[in-house]
């Protein structure tokens, strides 16, 4: 598609949402609203349009009216008028997830309930004059043809939106009649009183079912608005989700309120964006963040070294910015907010007319089981500056893998047929599979990962080692200078069986139980130091490799976090990449790297979030060096930083590229012009 043929949606978006107070409405000022957002860099802004409240004078009935809404004008209309008079967007933020009590009892039928057939209340304990609110079911007809339906009717008819938007348009658990007898046509047996005991596919097709009316509504009325819809990096069927919406967001938050032992993970936000990648041909993801350290405290912003460093990610992954603020500027208390919104926007300003269109350009994918083990590998990944693209299962086809280089396979990865034969398809090709944990006792995998038939799996270990075997082996590289690295947790026993089968390292078993590690040292000796259990077990198999890891790395990443493990990590990846990766960077730990390619430019973003999160201060890190594999015959014409704005110096050697950046402060993204 041409770039004039793009439809705005298409191009490059920086949303901010100013989440409304009904009791701040008389401060809403439309014209200094629409200016604010534009001195923030935002081109598309987010409203409260419907839904919970009507921003707007409603003529749907049990559409329940913004009571503070003024009077001798229509607010609505000015925001959008303002907007559009300033090149800004207008997303229509819907809620239709809850409804006000009065509601409830005139039309009952259309309200969640528990298994007892309570109605589910939120806030019921708040102090204040505030009407109730229950949530509504999501097969029911306010979330349809009853309310929701005629509201967007009434929205697309009367006002000029560009977008619409749902908030908490998921499912949630509800055991009305209507659910029950869904439930009963759907699967022929009764809706369980356990939600855990639900099929698996319910809670999704509930969604899909519920936005598909909303979305054929609006399709039918107004083709030409786009409708975005969320999608979640965990229990979520994304595919359902692109079913049903023209874009896709997801909001990882940065929930700081959860204490520090809980602190969300650093990665969270480039998966999310990573996972929505996946799906090609659409346009980017949104990734939304939301201001504040949880929304407990939502009146109040993150840290801003620890904001920017989570806000970088979304652009850096190659998703676009979605803000999400409490209250409109004029009434966030905390200044930070805006300021650090408006720093960023005019970064992601700069970088967005070169990352159009680009693609992601990993030589390595890692299968998403949606647990701990994917996530463990994934940290290892952005810990290690892997590029890396995230594949479900279903995404897992030939066609599709042949981009790749090394493939892995996280513990717990389910092996259907379908999956083993396109696993070993891809290895006979010459593709890397890096595998872990306990393999299905299946004689094509077996072979494929050249272990004999008997397989068993242990008791937890723990004080026992996993030690390198042989000289020069790939997996001890930058760690020659140990023969044994730390290790815990299940294995499987399991035999090496295969000519093309070499075994890079072994088990060495507890040398004591736990209670005795420590006293005396005069016992500590190992009393078995060497064994021929296999802990890695590389097989050549066509053109290609496996390495077979029969223990949890990523479980040893997720929990111990220790630099061998990483090491380890790499180096198993190592092995199918080879020396002349797509790029290299100096290998700082909590520096993220991305790699993105459009024509035969070359875009590598950097993310610092180096220190103790969360980060108080963002730690520059200085000299990063750069090495990149350049298109065949192509020619450097220039490189810099866009953000920075600077030249940098290079030099180039055969095919490969190298640089220096000299000071990295949160994020920087490298552009590589080539003829
Ligand atoms: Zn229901």
């Amino acid at each position: 598609m041409a770039a004039n043929a793009k439809t705005w949606w298409q191009k490059p978006l920086r949303v901010i949402q100013p989440n409304l107070q009904v009791r701040d409405t008389d401060r809403i000022d439309p014209e200094r609203l629409a200016q604010q957002i534009k001195d923030m860099s935002g081109n598309t802004i987010v409203f409260n349009v419907g839904g919970i409240y009507a921003w707007y004078p409603t003529q749907v009935a049990y559409h329940t009216e913004n009571e503070f809404l003024p009077k001798d004008f229509d607010l609505l209309e000015e925001v959008i008028r303002a907007c559009h008079k300033r090149d800004i967007r207008f997303i229509a933020r819907f809620d239709f997830s809850k409804a006000a009590d009065y509601v409830y009892l005139q039309r009952p039928q259309w309200f969640a309930r528990s298994r007892s057939g309570e109605p589910e209340i939120i806030g019921a304990k708040r102090p204040g004059d505030w009407s109730l609110l229950m949530s509504t079911c999501i097969n029911g007809a306010y979330r349809g043809e009853a309310v929701a339906v005629p509201v967007l009717d009434e929205v697309l008819s009367r006002y000029a939106i560009d977008g619409i938007f749902f908030n908490a348009p998921g499912y949630v658990p509800c055991w009305c009649e209507g659910c029950r007898r869904k439930y009963r046509a759907a699967y022929g047996t009764e809706l369980p009183d356990d939600k855990k005991e639900f099929a698996p596919d319910w809670a999704s097709s509930c969604m899909r079912d519920n936005i598909d009316i909303l979305y054929a509504f609006a399709k039918q009325k107004s083709p030409e608005v786009p409708m975005i819809l969320y999608y979640n990096l965990y229990r979520d069927n994304i595919f359902d989700r692109a079913k049903t919406a023209d874009m896709l967001c997801t909001e990882p938050q940065d929930i700081l309120s959860l204490g520090h032992h809980h602190i969300p993970e650093f990665w969270k936000p480039a998966l999310s964006i990573k996972l929505g990648r996946s799906l090609p041909d659409r346009p980017v993801p949104f990734g939304i963040v939301h201001s504040s350290p949880g929304m407990d405290w939502r009146h109040t912003g993150l840290p801003p070294a620890e904001y920017r460093f989570w806000l970088s990610q979304i652009p850096a992954h190659g998703g676009s910015i979605w803000h999400s603020l409490t209250g409109v500027p004029d009434t966030i208390g905390d200044k930070r907010i805006l300021e650090t919104v408006g720093a960023f926007n005019a970064q992601v300003e700069k970088v967005d007319p070169y990352m159009e269109g680009a693609e992601p350009l990993s030589e390595v994918a890692l299968m998403w089981t949606a647990d701990a083990s994917a996530e463990g590998w994934a940290d290892g990944l952005l810990g290690r500056q892997i590029p890396f693209d995230v594949l479900l299962a279903e995404q897992a086809v030939p066609e599709r893998l042949a981009r790749y280089k090394a493939l892995i396979v996280p513990e717990g990865m389910k092996y259907t047929e379908e999956f083993a034969a396109n696993l070993a398809g891809f290895v006979r090709q010459g593709g890397h599979v890096v595998a872990e944990g306990a393999p299905p006792e299946r004689k094509e995998l077996l072979s494929l990962f050249a272990i004999s038939g008997e397989i068993y799996e242990s008791e937890p270990l723990a004080a026992s080692y996993l030690r390198f075997e042989g000289q020069g082996n790939p997996l001890q590289k930058g760690l020659e200078q140990t023969e044994l690295i730390a290790h815990r947790g299940k294995v499987v026993y399991c035999r090496p069986d295969g000519a093309g089968c070499e075994v890079l390292a072994t088990l060495v078993p507890p040398f004591s139980p736990l209670e005795s590690v420590g006293a005396p040292p005069e016992r500590a000796s190992l009393p078995v130091s060497h064994t021929d259990l296999p802990l890695a077990l590389l097989n050549r198999y066509g053109q290609g490799t496996v390495l077979y890891m029969p223990f949890s790395l990523s479980h040893l990443i997720n929990e111990y976090k220790l630099g061998e493990h990483y090491q380890l990590l790499e180096n198993a990846i190592g092995i199918g990449l080879g020396e002349t990766r797509e790029l290299r960077v100096t290998g700082y730990h909590g520096l993220q790297a991305t790699l993105f390619a459009k024509g035969n430019n070359r875009l590598v973003h950097l993310v610092n979030g180096v220190g103790r999160r969360p980060l108080a201060t963002a730690i520059p890190l200085h000299d990063i060096e750069v090495e990149l594999r350049l298109p065949a015959d192509a020619k450097v014409t220039q490189v810099r930083q866009i953000i920075s704005g600077s030249p940098l110096e290079y030099r180039v050697e055969q095919d490969r590229l190298f640089l220096t950046v000299p000071r990295l402060d949160v994020w920087e993204c490298l552009l590589v012009e080539c003829d």
